[in-house]
C-alpha cells in the first residue's frame, strides 16, 4: 500500500475527494497544529487580509492537502492547486500566480522539488506580491513588473529537510503533522464508512485503524478494499472477523507497516546484526535515499518502537525482532 497519493486511480481519487473533511470541525486529530491555525485563520479574517503563507510538512497522506482546501473555504477565499514538479519554468507559476483573486490560496504540492529557478521567481510574489516578467524576447526583451493580488502560499512537503533556507524562511506558519494513533483513525474510519453508507462496527473500525501505518489515506484505502470482502464475504457489515479476514488477504501487516519499512528491518537485523548502522548504509542496501528513509519511513518505524537512533546509527529493536519471527540476540553474549 502506497501512502502517496501518485498511484491513486481516477476512481480512487474521486473517492479520496468525497472523504475528505471540508471544514476544521470535520478534521479529525492534529490538535496542536489545529489550535494555532483557527487562530491565524480567524485573525486575519478580523483583519480583512490574506492569511500568511503556509508551510505544511509530514509525511505523506496525513492530510496537508486536505488542510489546504479547509483553509481556503474558512477564509472563504479560490484555491488552485499544483504541485513542484509540474512547475518547470517561471512562466508556468506566473499564469497561476496572475490569475488569483485577491486572498486566494495558491496550493503547492512537493513544494520542495521546485526548481531553483521557479523557487526564486516565487521570492518577491511571496514576499511584495510582485513578479518580473519578460516581454519579447531577443534585442527587444524588457522586464516589467506586475502587482499580484495578495495571495497565501500553501506549500506542502515530505521533505522538508530539502526546503532552501531562504524559501523556508519565507513562511509565517509552520506546521507539522504528525502520524495518527489507532483512536484517531478510527474515528475517522467511522466518519468514512458513514460516508460511504457501510455499515461497520467499532472494534472493525479499530481492526483497520491499527494497521493503517499512522495514516489516514491508508485507512481509507483499507476501509474500501474491507468493504468489498465484507459484502462478498459476509453480511455486508465490517466487523473484527471480516476486517481480520480481508486485511490477511491483502497481506496488510499486523502492524501495518509497508514493504519498504519491513525491509529496513530486515536489512538492520540479517545484514548489519541488528546495527547500529549508519543511515547511508541502509539506504544503500534497501535502493532508497537516505533522505526518504530519514523523513518518511523511519519516523514511524521509531514511533512504533521497531527502530532506535542512537548515536552510533540505527538499531533494530527487540520488537522488531519479534515482529519479523527472528531470535533476539539480546544481551545474552555480553552478560560475562
Ligand atoms: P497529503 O496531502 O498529506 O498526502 P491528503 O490531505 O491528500 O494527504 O489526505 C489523504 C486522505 O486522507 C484524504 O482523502 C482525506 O480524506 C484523508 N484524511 C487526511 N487527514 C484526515 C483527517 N485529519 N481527518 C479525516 N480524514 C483525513
Amino acid at each position: 500500500l502506497d501512502p502517496s497519493s501518485e498511484s491513486l486511480s481516477p476512481i480512487e481519487r474521486d473517492i479520496e475527494k468525497v472523504l475528505r473533511p471540508q471544514a476544521f470541525e470535520d478534521f479529525t486529530g492534529q490538535e496542536k497544529v489545529m489550535a494555532n491555525l483557527k487562530i491565524f485563520v480567524q485573525a486575519a479574517k478580523l483583519r480583512g487580509e490574506p492569511l500568511d503563507h503556509v508551510l505544511l510538512h509530514g509525511p505523506p497522506g496525513l492530510g496537508k492537502t486536505t488542510l489546504s482546501y479547509i483553509i481556503a473555504n474558512e477564509m472563504n477565499v479560490g484555491i488552485k492547486v499544483t504541485s513542484g514538479p509540474v512547475l518547470d519554468k517561471p512562466g508556468d507559476l506566473a499564469g497561476l500566480l496572475t490569475n488569483l483573486d485577491s486572498g486566494d490560496i495558491l496550493f503547492i504540492d512537493e513544494i520542495h522539488r521546485l526548481s531553483p529557478l521557479v523557487e526564486e521567481y516565487l521570492y518577491s510574489a511571496m514576499e511584495d506580491y510582485k513578479i518580473d516578467i519578460m516581454l519579447e524576447s531577443g534585442p527587444n526583451a524588457r522586464s516589467v513588473q506586475i502587482n499580484l493580488n495578495p495571495f497565501t502560499l500553501v506549500g506542502a512537503t515530505t521533505r522538508s529537510g530539502l526546503l532552501t533556507a531562504p524559501l523556508r524562511a519565507r513562511f509565517g506558519i509552520n506546521s507539522r503533522l504528525a502520524y495518527y494513533d489507532a483512536k484517531l483513525l478510527t474515528t475517522i474510519v467511522l466518519r468514512s464508512s458513514d460516508i460511504l453508507k457501510t455499515p461497520i462496527t467499532d472494534e472493525g473500525a479499530f481492526e483497520i485503524a491499527r494497521r493503517s501505518r499512522g495514516t489516514p489515506r491508508i485507512a481509507n484505502a483499507l476501509l474500501r478494499r474491507t468493504r468489498d470482502f465484507a459484502q462478498i464475504k459476509g453480511n455486508g457489515q465490517i466487523d473484527t472477523e471480516i476486517a481480520r479476514y480481508a486485511l490477511n488477504a491483502l497481506n496488510v501487516d499486523e502492524h501495518g507497516l509497508d514493504e519498504m519499512d519491513n525491509k529496513i528491518l530486515l536489512t538492520i537485523i540479517d545484514k548489519f546484526k541488528g546495527g547500529p548502522v549508519g543511515l547511508k548504509t541502509i539506504a544503500t542496501a534497501v535502493g532508497d535515499d537516505e533522505g526518504t528513509i530519514e523523513e518518511v519511513y523511519e519516523p514511524f518505524l521509531i514511533q512504533e518502537g521497531f527502530l532506535m537512533r542512537t548515536s552510533r546509527g540505527r538499531e533494530a529493536t527487540e520488537a522488531a525482532y519479534k515482529h519479523l519471527q527472528k531470535n533476539y540476540p539480546g544481551q545474552s553474549g555480553r552478560l560475562f
